[in-house]
């Protein structure tokens, strides 16, 4: 039993009724065959549509050879009723913009002789893949600015059915597989595809599209565009941007790109100052502990956690240094290091053997290690390490 497929012969129609010819009933939902349908069951990279059945929310209209069955929650519809088909037109007519946007996009590509290979249509973005080589002279601006005078021309877009006998009236862009009956989109005697989607009936209602930019794949150009709706959402986002750059830095978008420069020599010279005056300090640490300490030749000591980023550099540099151990603690972590010419110290053995009363947990080589500890007690530690030494 075949359907009459009211999106094609009027693909503006949103609202209308239809017969009940066969039903389907399935444990959570029933399947319904109509004798005519506004829903399309998608196809050709165009998604199916959206909408109300029998005042149900529509869950999946499929095509099944000529047959196109409609899915909704289970209830009570019987063959002969007669049921009201309401479409989602917000998200039909996106498709129809993405979908026929695609269209003059390709044509435009195939005039400068890039003929598509694949389309995407993302939920942001359409991506194109063309062969052949894109210069930066054509993309993004010339082919931008020839789809947008297509678009204002408001050319009339318009579709017809061919069977391979009279499949020559049109001089499609690309040759089409094996079918008894094509369709063929035409926008205004200019470009001619194969296609079965869903499309506007004019060039004007794609209102806008934005070239993004492009990559190589697959020895292919890959070209990102924002078409209708979303190039206009892409241009909102853009504005929102450029007022917080105004807001944050005080002065004209024009100007930002020159501060931002300004701001990262300004943030790069005072890391290197920062890393220098961070060397000093823990110069300066180190003699002053070493001082305090060398004579029993180790260092124990614990830094604010705020002093966290320094505790392995400056146990390194009091082990440098020549004559002391150096045991040096923040947040719960250790750092472990000691000249090994000058020190003999058996740090695996020092780490399994007080792993129990100091809480230890680490590992490491090479006059350093470093870990967790759970208990900081500076006499027990001390008496741990002198048990160590010289073993
Ligand atoms: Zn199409």
């Amino acid at each position: 039993m075949e359907t009459q497929k009211l999106y094609y012969s009027r693909p503006y129609l949103r609202e209308t009724r239809a017969t009940v010819l066969d039903i389907r009933k399935e444990k959570d939902a029933l399947g319904l065959l109509l004798n005519q349908t506004i829903f399309y069951p998608g196809g050709g990279g165009q998604p199916a549509d959206r909408g109300l059945l029998a005042g149900k929310e529509l869950r999946t209209v499929r095509a099944e050879k000529e047959e196109i069955w409609h899915w909704i929650p289970p209830q009570e519809v019987n063959p002969g009723d007669e049921v009201n088909l309401k479409l989602n037109w917000d998200w039909r007519y996106y498709q129809m913009q993405q979908h026929t946007g695609q269209h003059l996009l390709s044509s435009v590509l195939h005039r400068h002789h890039l003929p598509t290979v694949s389309v995407h249509l993302g939920e942001e973005y359409t991506l194109i893949e063309v062969e052949g080589a894109v210069t930066d002279e054509l993309f993004p601006a010339q082919v931008e600015q020839e789809a947008n005078a297509l678009i204002r021309q408001a050319l009339p877009v318009r579709q017809h059915w061919a069977t391979p006998q009279d499949i020559d009236r049109f001089p499609l862009r690309r040759p089409p597989g094996a079918y008894e009956k094509l369709r063929v989109i035409e926008i205004d005697q200019t470009d001619y595809a194969a296609c079965g989607g869903i499309h506007l009936q004019n060039t004007a209602e794609i209102g806008l599209i934005k070239a993004l930019g492009r990559e190589k794949i697959r020895g292919h150009a890959r070209l990102k565009f924002a078409i209708g709706d979303r190039a206009y959402a892409y241009f909102g986002e853009i504005h929102h941007l450029t007022r917080e750059i105004r807001k944050l830095l005080k002065i004209h978008h024009s100007e930002a790109i020159r501060r931002i420069e300004g701001l990262l020599d300004d943030l790069a010279e005072a890391r290197g100052q920062n890393k220098k005056l961070l060397a000093e300090i823990i110069e300066y640490q180190a003699l002053q502990l070493l001082n305090r300490d060398k004579n029993s030749g180790m260092v124990v000591y614990k830094l604010g956690p705020e002093e966290m980023g320094r505790a392995s550099l400056l146990a390194r540099r009091i082990a440098e240094k020549g004559c002391c151990l150096a045991f040096i603690m923040a947040e719960e972590r250790f750092f472990l290091a000691w000249p090994q010419e000058q020190i003999r110290f058996n740090g695996h053995l020092f780490i399994k053997e007080c792993a129990q009363k100091l809480g230890l947990q680490g590992g490491g080589g090479q006059g350093f290690l470093q870990g967790k500890i759970a208990h900081d007690d500076v006499k027990i530690i001390r008496r741990c390490l002198q048990d160590h030494l010289s073993r």
